[in-house]
């Protein structure tokens, strides 16, 4: 006789997450787990990783974690084999556009190379997995006054978007050659309090909270005048998943469609906290980058039109939420 517990995860949907230590893989492991999900995360060398990110939103222990280097062909079949999955959620690379002009290698690899890899495994076995890409509305360059949407041609302006961009040709490329259900998510920044603090935001709401409390002096920023749309991380990872059950695969620009100014950010956080940001940033020239994108505007209508998806929060809510989620964790006793 089956138990009742092996005849619920037959029907459980399984889910496959790559890069799931990461800020978006530790939200889209926490929404899948909702939605009834079981959840297989993968990380490059799992015994290693504390996974931070999924202790804090308190849902280490409901998901089986496995190492894999997405580059190793072998590996990524085996695990594609054994986990059996109906989505993969493929969210891992080398991320940071600043890094990527280091380590364009490194980078091209992690991303380009790999996403290969992963359509290709999935080819080979000719399962009806499908496949979620993690794109970049990096990929558009400067898009000037007028927004970008899935028609608009990639311009990259860093080694990091020209992986990304090459990364997207191939998943369309798949769909329509071999029929792989696999979509790119062309997602704008997107951010959270598990943002690494090497990136802009979490930077600057760090140093804020730390002025505020008389713990810094100052902050150091690059170009403040660049021009993004920030959204909330929690929010986009329902856009990964709602990609995944349309009846076909396509690619969707995830955006705010609001763009802002870096030093509107700036001025937000230091205002959660009471403070001018004028007196305490100042320019630090080392930070610019060799080429900078200075406006990226995003159309996420085909979004809202198809998937029934729109962002709630804007720029000025992710920055004061998370200001409040920082102080909260400044405030609170070591354990
Ligand atoms: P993170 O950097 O937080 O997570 C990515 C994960 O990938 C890491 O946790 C790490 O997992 C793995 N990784 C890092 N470097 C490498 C490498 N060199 N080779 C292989 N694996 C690596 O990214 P996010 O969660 O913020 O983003 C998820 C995906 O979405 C990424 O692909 C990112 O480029 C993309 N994206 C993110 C945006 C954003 O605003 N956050 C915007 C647009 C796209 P481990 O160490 O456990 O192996």
């Amino acid at each position: 006789m089956i138990s009742k517990n092996r005849l619920i995860k037959a029907y459980m949907k399984k889910a496959l997450i790559l890069g799931i230590s990461g800020q978006d893989g530790a939200y889209l492991a926490e929404f899948l787990l909702q939605k009834g999900y079981q959840v297989v995360g993968c990380s490059r060398d799992a015994e290693m990783r504390n996974f931070s990110n999924l202790t804090r939103l308190k849902i280490r222990g409901d998901i089986e974690i496995e190492s894999v280097f997405l580059n190793d062909f072998r590996r990524v079949l085996q695990i594609l084999t054994t986990v059996a999955p109906d989505e993969v959620y493929n969210l891992a690379g080398q991320s940071s556009v600043g890094l990527s002009f280091e380590q364009p290698v490194e980078t091209f690899q992690s991303v380009g190379m790999a996403t290969l890899n992963l359509l290709e495994a999935v080819r080979y076995l000719g399962q009806p997995i499908r496949i979620y890409n993690a794109g970049s509305g990096e990929c558009f360059g400067n898009t000037g006054k007028s927004a970008a949407s899935e028609q608009t041609s990639f311009r990259p302006r860093s080694p990091y978007a020209v992986a990304k961009a090459a990364a997207s040709c191939q998943v369309r490329n798949y769909r329509e050659a071999y029929g792989v259900f696999a979509c790119t998510g062309i997602l704008f920044n997107h951010e959270s309090p598990l943002r690494p603090v090497r990136f802009v935001t979490r930077k600057i709401v760090n140093a804020a909270c730390l002025i505020a409390k008389g713990e810094m002096k100052s902050l150091d920023l690059g170009n403040v005048s660049v021009e993004r749309d920030w959204g909330w991380a929690p929010e986009y990872v329902e856009a990964m998943w709602l990609i995944l059950q349309q009846d076909t695969p396509e690619d969707y620009v995830i955006a705010t469609g609001e763009t802002n100014k870096l030093e509107d950010f700036v001025d937000e956080a230091f205002v959660a906290v009471g403070l001018d940001w004028r007196t305490y940033v100042t320019t630090d020239q080392s930070l610019l980058r060799p080429t900078e994108i200075m406006t990226i505007r995003a159309d996420p209508g085909k979004a809202k039109r198809k998937l029934g998806w729109k962002a709630h929060f804007k720029m000025a809510d992710v920055a004061r939420m998370m200001v409040e989620e920082q102080m909260r964790m400044l405030d609170q006793p070591p354990e």
